[in-house]
């Protein structure tokens, strides 16, 4: 007998219908002598819905509030849920993050987790109830309660199975699994089998969108095995683990699933995927002194802004004059702050101009292999400049490379890199089953 927890999306609980199908799913698991723990994301486009609603009533709404509000999305479906597996004959009870323990700091709307007390989440394992717990939302030690951000149900699923010691946790979503790109971009990409947990990271923190940045890295830093599945077929999906992690996973991962975490060992494929990101925008300061100590006074002002700078590149004019440019990308969202903040620190900062463009587009080679495997780089930039793509900036990690291009270059960008690294499958095999995409 195993802990699962499964976590369940927006597009996966989106009516009655699939209420049903996703509670079938759930007592399915249970009757295979499992226990399960359940965390679930607001009905379809709920969360955008009341964000909408909102947003007709006032600009800036006091941030308790909104957090208030859109926490009830998730109590919205934890508790149909619960009344749908007990319509089958399972027992199961629902519980908001508050009840199930979930502790986090008082930052309304990107709210951390600070502590996971899941006491009657236990109660309800040990006493054979199905616990079913509303993703996205805690509690602060003012006891108001907070939301984790956009896409937060991965991290409250996570976050349980860690606290629980869960043998897997099961992340349902629309699509079966990972795929090497984006199949909505390139409708040949593969899915993946298999990916280690710092190639997961990566991909994540570079605009793959299927799993919550902070999800990933709790599952990192507490060694849980993730499977990111469809729940509208049976597929095997994705399974994120590093090769320690194996024998817990014996019994759960299907053969076929195991075989890869054995080959895994010997050898990590070059490339396991390209996410890709259009949220980005660019900033260059042009004409800054170069001399020590202005690059760490313009990058505490933009941290002091609260911006997350992704890409940064400095260079230095031939021409003598004592001064550089500075490029960084930073999230769109953020970029008139960040503006404003330097702006205001003209003359200290004693550059020339500042240049914004919003738009960039950045895409990222992810790969374990990469590190043993020399050329990677060369067949990335060869790749785009025959497809006639401009190459804006670059940077790597030892397992990625990022480019930025042009936003309106990025998607061929993707195709071209795709099938220039021979990840094109033969025929297509990503299924999007539903979501709208929102
Ligand atoms: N309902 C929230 C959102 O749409 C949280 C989640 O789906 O994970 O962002
Ligand atoms: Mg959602």
């Amino acid at each position: 007998m195993a802990l699962i927890v499964q976590k369940y999306g927006g597009s996966s609980v989106s009516d009655a219908e699939a209420m049903k199908r996703v509670a079938k799913r759930i007592c399915d698991t249970r009757h295979a002598g499992h226990n399960v723990v359940v965390v679930v994301s607001a009905m379809g486009d709920t969360t955008d819905d009341l964000l909408d609603l909102a947003g007709q009533l006032t600009e800036e709404a006091p941030q308790r509030e909104m957090d208030m509000l859109l926490s009830a999305g998730e109590r919205i479906s934890m508790s149909l849920l619960a009344m749908a597996i007990n319509q089958m004959g399972v027992p199961a009870v629902s519980y908001t993050g508050a009840q199930a323990g979930v502790l986090t700091d008082s930052h309304f709307g990107k709210a951390q987790i600070t502590g996971m007390v899941p006491e009657r989440v236990a109660r309800s394992i040990r006493e054979g109830q199905v616990a079913i717990v509303a993703g996205f939302q805690g509690v602060s030690s003012d006891d108001d309660v907070t939301t984790l951000g956009r896409g937060g149900s991965d991290t409250t699923a996570v976050a349980l199975a860690a606290a629980l010691h869960a043998d897997v946790c099961e992340i349902y979503t629309d699509v079966d699994g990972l795929y090497t790109a984006d199949p909505r971009i390139v409708p040949t990409a593969r899915r993946v089998r298999r990916l280690r947990q710092e190639e997961t990271l990566e991909l994540a923190a570079h605009g793959a969108k299927i799993l919550h940045l902070r999800a990933v890295e709790f599952a990192r830093r507490y060694n849980v095995p993730l499977h990111v599945r469809s729940s509208f077929s049976d597929k095997d999906g994705t399974w994120i683990a590093n090769s320690d992690a194996h024998p817990e996973l014996v019994g759960l991962v299907p053969d076929a699933a195991l075989k890869t975490l054995e080959e895994d060992q010997v050898e990590a494929p070059v490339i396991s995927g390209i996410a890709h990101d259009r949220s980005q925008d660019k900033i260059t300061i042009v004409g800054i002194a170069d001399a020590p100590g202005m690059a760490a006074r313009l990058f505490q002002i933009v941290a002091a802004a609260g911006a997350n700078i992704d890409m940064i590149v400095q260079n230095i004019p031939t021409s003598g004059t004592g001064r550089a440019n500075i490029s960084f990308t930073l999230p769109g969202a953020d970029a008139q702050r960040t503006i404003a903040a330097i702006e205001a620190a003209k003359d200290e900062l004693d550059y020339q101009d500042l240049r914004y463009s919003p738009g960039v587009g950045i895409l990222s080679l992810v790969g374990a292999g990469m590190r043993t495997n020399p050329g990677v780089s060369a067949k990335l930039f060869g790749s785009l400049s025959e497809a006639g793509i401009n190459i804006d900036m670059i940077t790597t990690s030892e397992i990625r490379i990022s480019v930025v291009t042009k936003l309106e270059d990025l998607d061929r960008a993707v195709r071209a890199v795709h099938s220039a690294f021979g990840l094109d499958a033969t025929e297509s095999e990503a299924v999007v089953y539903g979501g709208t995409g929102r």
